[in-house]
C-alpha cells in the first residue's frame, strides 16, 4: 500500500517535470525566435550602411550641392568643386555621409551611429557601451558585438568598421592600418515591445507552471482518498466476511458449534488421531425428556435449559476438546489426549453437573437429566462409523432408563 503512494508521487513528479519542461521549451523557443528576428534586423541596418560607405569610397567620396548655409567638411582633402556653371559643390566622404544619414533616422524605430576610437569628428566619440563593444572586437577580432539591456529597454548592436584604402586618405596620419578596427556602426532598436512581450510570455509561463502542480496536487489526493476509502472497504469486507464465516459455523442459540462445523472439525481430529495413532473418543448426549419440559414449561423455557446444559458443559471442557449442538436437544463432545478411563469419568461429571442444575424459569426451577453414549476409536474407518457407535450407546442409555453413561463395546 505504502508503494502505492510512493508510486503515484513519482509518476506526478515525472509528469508535472515533463510539463513544466516542455512548457519552459515552448517559451524559450518564442522568446529566442524574436531575439533572432531582432538581432537580424540590426544586422540588415549595419550591412546596408556598409554598402553605402562602399559604394561612396568606390567614389572616392561624391560631389553634392550643399544646403543652405552648409560649410564644406574641414577635415577632408579637395573638400570642394567647382561646376561648369560655378556652382561650388561640397565633398561627401563614407563617414560624413553615415553622419547624415543618422541624423535621418533619428526619426524611425531605431537609430544609429558612427563611431571611432579617435574620430577627426569628436561628435563620433564612443559611448560607454561603445567603447566596451569596440574593446571586445578589437579583442577577440569579432564583427559584432550586441546586448539586449532589460533597464533601458533597448537592442544595443555594434557592427566593426574595418580600414580599408579609402580610410587612409584621412586617417593615415593618425596610424591607422588596412584590415584595423579602428570604429563601427551602433545601432540602438527600441525594445519596449519586445520586453512587454517577453514579461507576458513568461507570466503566462508561470501561471501554467503553477495550474500544473496545482492540478496535480488535487488528482494525487483524489487518488489518495480513493485508495484509501477501497483499503477501509477491503478492510470492512474481511472483517464481515470474517463474522460470517464465524455465524455460519456457530450455533445461534448457545454460540457453540453447529452441526455442520462439528462434523468438519470432528472428521480432521478422526483422521489426524488415525494417522498419529492416539486415541479419541465421541460423546452423544440427548436431554431427557425434553418434548415434557416443552410441555410444561414452554418452547421459551425449552430453550434456555438447552442453553444453560451448553454453558455447563462449556466450563468442564478443555481447549482440545470440542462441542456442538448437533440437533434440537442433541449435542456431541469429541475428546482427545484423554484415556478412555478419563472419557468415562468425564462424561459422568456432565451428567451429574447436569443433573445438579437448577433452572430458573419465571420464577419456577426446572431440572433436567442426559443420557450419554460413548465410543472409543477402535477401528473405524470413519467419523460416521465412530459417531454411530456412541449413538448407539447412547440409545442404550435412553433404553436402560435414561440419566446414564453408557459405553460402546
Ligand atoms: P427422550 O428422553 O427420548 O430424548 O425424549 P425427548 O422428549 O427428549 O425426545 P423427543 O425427540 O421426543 O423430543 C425432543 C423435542 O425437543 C421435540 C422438539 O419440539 C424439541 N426441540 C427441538 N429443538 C428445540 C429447540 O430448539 N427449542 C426447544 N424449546 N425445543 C426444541
Ligand atoms: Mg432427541
Ligand atoms: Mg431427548
Amino acid at each position: 500500500m505504502k508503494y502505492n503512494y510512493i508510486f503515484i508521487i513519482l509518476v506526478a513528479i515525472v509528469v508535472d517535470y515533463g510539463l513544466i519542461n516542455f512548457i519552459e521549451n515552448i517559451a524559450k523557443t518564442r522568446i529566442s525566435n524574436e531575439e533572432t528576428h531582432i538581432i537580424s534586423q540590426a544586422r540588415t541596418h549595419f550591412n546596408d550602411q556598409v554598402n553605402y560607405r562602399i559604394w561612396n569610397a568606390q567614389y572616392d567620396g561624391v560631389y553634392v550641392k550643399p544646403k543652405p548655409n552648409q560649410e564644406p567638411n574641414p577635415y577632408l582633402i579637395n573638400n570642394t568643386l567647382k561646376s561648369e556653371d560655378n556652382q561650388t559643390l561640397i565633398k561627401i566622404n563614407p563617414d560624413w555621409m553615415t553622419s547624415q544619414l543618422s541624423e535621418l533616422a533619428k526619426t524611425g524605430d531605431y537609430t544609429f551611429r558612427i563611431i571611432s576610437f579617435a574620430p577627426l569628428n569628436p561628435s563620433n566619440f564612443p559611448n560607454n557601451f561603445e567603447k566596451e563593444a569596440l574593446k571586445f572586437m578589437v579583442e577577440k577580432s569579432k564583427t559584432e558585438f550586441f546586448t539586449f539591456n532589460e533597464k533601458e529597454k533597448s537592442f544595443k548592436y555594434m557592427g566593426a568598421l574595418i580600414t580599408n584604402e579609402s580610410c587612409m586618405q584621412c586617417h593615415a596620419e593618425q596610424g591607422y592600418k588596412v584590415g584595423d578596427i579602428r570604429g563601427g556602426i551602433s545601432i540602438l532598436i527600441d525594445l519596449e515591445e519586445y520586453f512587454a512581450n517577453k514579461n507576458d510570455i513568461l507570466k503566462k509561463k508561470m501561471m501554467i507552471e503553477i495550474l500544473i502542480v496545482i492540478v496535480s496536487i488535487i488528482i494525487i489526493f483524489l487518488i489518495f482518498r480513493v485508495l484509501k476509502h477501497t483499503v477501509e472497504l477491503e478492510l470492512k469486507v474481511e472483517e464481515r466476511t470474517k463474522e460470517l464465516r464465524k455465524l455460519s459455523q456457530l450455533d445461534s442459540l448457545t454460540g457453540i458449534n453447529n452441526r455442520g462445523h462439528f462434523m468438519d472439525i470432528s472428521e480432521k481430529y478422526f483422521n489426524i488421531a488415525l494417522r498419529n495413532k492416539t486415541q479419541i473418543h465421541i460423546l452423544s448426549i440427548d436431554i431427557d425428556n425434553f418434548k415434557n419440559i416443552n410441555d410444561t414449561f414452554g418452547h421459551q423455557a425449552g430453550d434456555k435449559v438447552i442453553v444453560s446444559f451448553a454453558k455447563t458443559v462449556n466450563e468442564l471442557l478443555r481447549n482440545s476438546d470440542l462441542f456442538g449442538r448437533v440437533g434440537g436437544e442433541e449435542f456431541s463432545i469429541l475428546l482427545q489426549n484423554t484415556s478412555k478411563d478419563g472419557a468415562i469419568s468425564f462424561a459422568e461429571r456432565i451428567r451429574v453437573s447436569t443433573e445438579e442444575m437448577n433452572i430458573l424459569y419465571e420464577d419456577k426451577v426446572i431440572k433436567v437429566t442426559v443420557s450419554i453414549g460413548l465410543a472409543t476409536l477402535n477401528d473405524e474407518s470413519n467419523i460416521s462409523e465412530l459417531l454411530k457407535n456412541s449413538d448407539v450407546a447412547l440409545y442404550c442409555a435412553k433404553n436402560e432408563g435414561r440419566n446414564q453413561v453408557k459405553i460402546f463395546n
